[in-house]
C-alpha cells in the first residue's frame, strides 16, 4: 500500500479561506478581530515565525498590534506590555514569542495573559478547561493536528491512537484532545516517551501514530501496522551539503518507507506546520466573537 499524502498546505489555505470570509461577515458587524504579538530579542527563527503570523494576520484581515522589544527587555517592561493589551479591546488575542531570554520569568508572563486572550491555549486555566473538556482555547498545533485527522475524513472514534512525545505544547494536549468524550474524539491513547519500553511494540497496534518527538526517524515502516495513519510533527533541520544553507527539514517519521505501509501520512514540510498559524488565527476569530457576545 502507498499512503496518500496529506496536503497540510491545502487544508491550512481552505480553512484560512473560511477564516478571511468569516472575518468580513465579523468587520460587517463592527468588529474587528485583533491580535497582540510580543517578540523579545532578535532570535532568527523567533523572528521568521513572528513575522509568518503577522501575514497570516494581514491576509485573514485580522489586525495585528506588533511589538518587537529589546533583547535586555526587563520582566516589569514585557509585564506593564501585557496588562496593557489585556485591558486593550482592539486585542482578542495575545501571543508572547517563546523562547523569552533568561533574564526574564516565562511562567509568570505566560500566567499574567488573561485567560480570555490566551490564544495560544498554554494558560493554566485554558489547560484546565481542555483537561475536563469545557469550551475554551485549545493550543494550536495540537488543535491543527485534529483538524488535518477529521479533514481528511479519518475517523477518531474507538481508534487507538498511539502518540509519541508528552510534551507540554504537543503530546499532553493532544491526548488529552483526543480521549474527550465528544464527537470527533473519543479514541483510546497511548502516550509514550524516552522512558516508553520497546516503543514499536505500542506503534504496531495504533490506528493512528503521531509522531512528535524532534528527533529524525524516531518512526520508521517496521514500527507501523498496514493501513495506518501517520502524523508527522517534528521538524528537524538534518544536515544536506546538496543544500544552499547546509541542511533539510525532516520530521520524525521516515517518510519515504513509512509511506509504503501506511494509508495517509503528513509529509514535512507542508503537512502540520501551515495548521499551527492558521489554529492560531481561528482562536484569534474565536475570541473576537467571544468578546462581542456571540458565542
Ligand atoms: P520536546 O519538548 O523536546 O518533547 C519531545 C518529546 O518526545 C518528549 O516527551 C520526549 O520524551 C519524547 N521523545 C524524544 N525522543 C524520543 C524517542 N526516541 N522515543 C520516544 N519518545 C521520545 O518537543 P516538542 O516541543 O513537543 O516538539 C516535538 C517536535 O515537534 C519537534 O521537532 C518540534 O520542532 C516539532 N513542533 C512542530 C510544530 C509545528 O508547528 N509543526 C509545533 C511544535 C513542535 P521525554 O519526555 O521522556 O524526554
Amino acid at each position: 500500500m502507498t499512503a496518500q499524502v496529506i496536503d497540510g498546505k491545502a487544508i491550512a489555505a481552505t480553512m484560512r479561506a473560511e477564516l478571511k470570509a468569516e472575518v468580513e461577515t465579523l468587520k460587517d458587524r463592527g468588529i474587528v478581530p485583533g491580535l497582540g504579538l510580543i517578540l523579545v530579542g532578535d532570535d532568527a527563527a523567533s523572528q521568521s515565525y513572528v513575522r509568518a503570523k503577522e501575514r497570516a494576520c494581514e491576509e485573514a484581515g485580522i489586525y495585528s498590534d506588533d511589538n518587537r522589544l529589546a533583547a535586555d527587555t526587563s520582566q516589569d517592561e514585557l509585564m506593564g506590555l501585557v496588562e496593557r493589551m489585556n485591558g486593550d479591546p482592539k486585542i482578542h488575542g495575545i501571543l508572547v514569542q517563546l523562547p523569552l531570554p533568561k533574564q526574564i520569568n516565562e511562567a509568570e508572563v505566560l500566567l499574567a495573559i488573561d485567560p480570555a486572550k490566551d490564544v495560544d491555549g498554554f494558560h493554566p486555566v485554558s489547560v484546565g478547561r481542555m483537561v475536563l473538556g469545557q469550551a475554551g482555547f485549545l493550543p494550536c498545533t495540537p488543535h491543527g493536528v485534529v483538524q488535518l485527522l477529521l479533514r481528511s475524513g479519518v475517523t477518531i472514534e474507538g481508534a487507538h491512537v498511539v502518540i509519541v512525545g508528552r510534551s507540554n505544547i504537543v503530546g499532553k494536549p493532544l491526548a488529552n484532545m483526543l480521549i474527550q468524550k465528544k464527537e470527533g474524539a473519543n479514541a483510546t491513547v497511548t502516550v509514550c516517551h524516552t522512558r516508553t519500553k520497546d516503543l514499536a511494540r505500542h506503534t504496531r497496534q495504533a490506528d493512528i501514530v503521531i509522531a512528535a518527538a524532534g528527533r529524525p526517524n524516531t518512526v520508521t515502516a517496521d514500527m507501523i501496522k498496514d493501513g495506518a495513519v501517520v502524523i508527522d510533527v517534528g521538524v528537524n533541520r538534518v544536515e544536506d551539503a546538496t543544500k544552499k544553507k547546509g541542511y533539510r527539514l525532516a520530521g520524525d517519521v521516515d517518510f519515504e518507507a513509512v509511506r509504503e505501509k501506511a494509508s495517509l501520512i503528513t509529509p514535512v514540510p507542508g503537512g502540520v506546520g501551515p495548521m499551527t498559524i492558521t489554529m492560531l488565527l481561528y482562536n484569534t476569530v474565536e475570541s473576537a466573537k467571544m468578546a462581542a457576545g456571540m458565542l
